[in-house]
């Protein structure tokens, strides 16, 4: 199994560059989607987290109130600590698991946060979607169709482009067009189908 890690700030491109590589018949596994998929009623993380912050955090539908957990996690650092630590266990097992029944050259862990949580070390390869802050600004300003001070704030939290550049092996610059990005993903493709052979 020969795993990519595809991270990136906010806006950034990870999804632009994780669906060319899927139209390429490669599987790409959501970090995004499998947290909020080990959440769903019956997980045993939903009933954790229930336990841990009181019912006010579940629905009527038994669906978790997003909203109130991060306004209790917002407020309370010991509280965040305690929601990652029930969290990040069952998403770390989910996505392994969905790796391994990956059955492409090469499989794409996109994850946001990759290179902040034990994720990374899933990955054979790290690779950065980077883009100037303010493309990524606007980009993500008008995706959304949320104010620029309200994507700086999400960014201010992120790490920096600097970190995260000395952690990457590969980046990708998404500063032009799509084609662009594409043209770079194409060696890179290349490249980790040669690598990936060489791991089996
Ligand atoms: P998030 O972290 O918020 O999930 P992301 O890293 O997945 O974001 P995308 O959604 O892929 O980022 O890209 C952000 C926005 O920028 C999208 O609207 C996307 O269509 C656009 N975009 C990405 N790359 C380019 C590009 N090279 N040229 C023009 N627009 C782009």
């Amino acid at each position: 199994m020969f795993v990519v890690g595809l991270t990136g700030g906010i806006g950034s491109g990870k999804t632009a560059a994780s669906d060319y590589l899927a139209s390429k018949g490669i599987t790409v596994v959501d970090a995004d989607l499998v947290s909020r998929l080990v959440v769903q009623p019956g997980q045993p993380a939903l009933q954790a987290i229930a336990e841990r912050f009181g019912a006010g955090v579940i629905q009527p539908d038994g669906t978790l109130d997003r909203r109130a957990l991060r306004e209790i996690v917002f407020a309370d650092p010991s509280a965040r600590k305690d929601l990652e630590a029930i969290t990040h266990p069952a998403i770390g097992a989910e996505i392994l698991r969905q790796l391994q029944t990956s059955s492409s050259p090469y499989t794409l862990l996109v994850s946001p946060l990759l290179l902040e949580s034990s994720q990374h070390k899933m990955a054979q390869r790290i690779l950065l979607i980077d883009v100037p802050e303010a493309l990524q600004l606007s980009r993500t300003a008008s995706r959304d169709q949320v104010a620029e001070t309200q994507v700086k704030a999400i960014m201010a939290a992120q790490m920096s482009r600097a970190d995260k550049h000395q952690r990457a092996d590969d980046i990708v610059t998404n500063d032009a067009d799509l084609a662009s990005l594409h043209r770079q993903l194409d060696t890179l493709h290349e490249t980790y189908l040669k690598m990936a052979h060489a791991h089996a």
